[in-house]
């Protein structure tokens, strides 16, 4: 099975920019709402996308009456964790060029069948636009009655170059990238603030040092530089004690910061609120944001290494 991260999908389960009305009509068979069918998923990234994917099977497959299914802990869920695979699931190759007749036929003959655990048979398609033109006609008449018992996923990243009678025929799913730190400076500013936090993780990672990520970026002044570091420290220091955050940290720092213990947090926060404040006095600017990012990149490496 070629479905990334199922431990994490779960973890993830409220982090899809998905309505939370939508995600629960989506339900193991018997458990109410949801009728047979296809879901199309699109939009954000394949990785996001395929993460979504693995969640939504968990659900569908799970074999608890939870509320909030995957429960992680009835069968079918144990062997999705440890990634098994499970004879309710067939999935489409990630890797042939293209989707033919009989890779769909195969599909749908191995859907119509009962399912072994009583729920539901799921199909996996990923990367839909490879489906050929006959492939898709075939899946189209597929769809237009599906076995009452089967649920097909459908992933791609241009959903515009699937048929469009295929595309009407399949529930629309589309991913929402999630909202960056606002308000630390102007809107224009916001594809430097991408930019700042690729390159964060670009130093995380060891591939750039704290020095050249520390520059001048217009329109972020030094200060904005500051005061982001403060906020995303704040807002991941509020994260880790359980708290609400209005801000959503760019998911790499989310995941980089969300490693370090709650008092690195909140004396590299002290810091970089000091550090906002010289910056915004014009005093040594550059030295004092550098001095930051060092002790920040330090205590990342040093939390890194110790999870490794
Ligand atoms: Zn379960």
């Amino acid at each position: 099975m070629n479905l990334p991260g199922a431990n994490r999908a779960t973890e993830e389960r409220n982090d899809w920019g998905i309505s939370p009305s939508l995600l629960a009509s989506l339900r193991p068979a018997g458990g109410g709402a949801v009728a047979s069918g296809a879901i199309l998923i699109t939009g954000a990234t394949e990785s996001r996308r395929w993460r979504l994917a693995a969640h939504l099977i968990e659900r569908l497959l799970c074999e608890s009456e939870s509320a909030d299914p995957p429960c992680g802990s009835c069968w079918s869920c144990r062997q999705r964790q440890a990634g098994h695979a499970h004879p309710d699931l067939q999935a489409i190759g990630d890797e042939p060029e293209q989707i033919g007749i009989d890779e769909i036929r195969a599909l749908e003959d191995t859907l119509a069948l009962t399912a072994h655990r009583g729920g539901w048979k799921v199909g996996w398609i990923p990367r839909a636009n490879r489906l050929t033109e006959g492939a898709a006609n075939a899946f189209l008449k597929t769809l237009e009655e599906p076995p009452p018992h089967a649920f097909y996923l459908l992933e791609a990243a241009r959903p515009r170059a699937l048929k469009a009678t295929l595309r009407s025929r399949c529930q629309r799913w589309t991913l929402h990238a999630p909202e960056m730190v606002s308000g630390f400076g102007p809107p224009e500013s916001e594809a430097q603030v991408a930019e700042w936090a690729d390159e964060c993780e670009r130093m995380f990672r060891g591939e750039m040092s704290p020095l050249s990520q520390v520059r001048e970026r217009l329109p972020l002044t030094w200060a904005d530089q500051a005061r982001l570091w403060s906020q995303c420290l704040w807002t991941a220091s509020r994260q880790h004690l359980g708290w609400p955050v209005a801000l959503r940290l760019p998911q790499a720092l989310e995941r980089r910061l969300g490693a370090l213990p709650v008092d690195s947090l909140e004396l590299l926060y002290t810091r970089a609120r000091e550090t906002e404040r010289m910056a915004q006095a014009g005093i040594n600017q550059r030295l004092a944001l550098e001095a930051l990012v060092v002790g920040i990149a330090r205590e990342v490496h040093r939390y890194a290494s110790k999870s490794d």
